[in-house]
């Protein structure tokens, strides 16, 4: 039920960022995600459709980039990929280990259209109008 919030700043930043590029559409949106982040790839889909109706968003496809956990235990030194949140070195089973990537959960890249030369020529000479010589 998080992913509610997380994916309404996502979009926040999103559409910011669409703007700042003079974006018509947004078409790929890269979201890397940890997987021992407590975030639901489908749930953050299913609020994004929902919550990207009628913006500039709308419609864009999310790309979710997994990364796999990774912590080093600082009593021996083992490095492992960790199941889950708690944990303790699987070597000496000391529960000094510090998880060093695998929560994460932002955005990597987004992908927009700016239109441009879409072919619908703005600014193709509209004549102004002759002023009318009265004096
Ligand atoms: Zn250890």
């Amino acid at each position: 039920m998080h992913e509610y919030a997380v994916t309404e700043s996502m979009l926040e930043i999103i559409q910011a960022e669409a703007v700042k590029a003079g974006a018509s559409h947004v078409g790929e949106v890269t979201v890397v995600l940890g997987e021992l982040s407590s975030f639901v790839d489908e749930s953050i889909e299913f609020y994004f459709s929902e919550l990207s109706r009628g913006t500039i968003a709308e419609g864009a496809r999310l790309v979710f980039q997994k990364v796999e956990a990774r912590a080093d235990c600082s009593q021996c030194g083992e490095s492992f990929r960790p199941r889950q949140i708690f944990y303790s070195c699987p070597r000496c089973g000391s529960p000094a280990v510090e998880l060093i990537e695998g929560q994460e959960m932002y955005i990597d890249s987004i992908d927009v259209e700016t239109g441009a030369g879409a072919g619908d020529g703005i600014g193709a000479g509209t004549g102004t109008g002759a002023g009318g010589d009265s004096s």
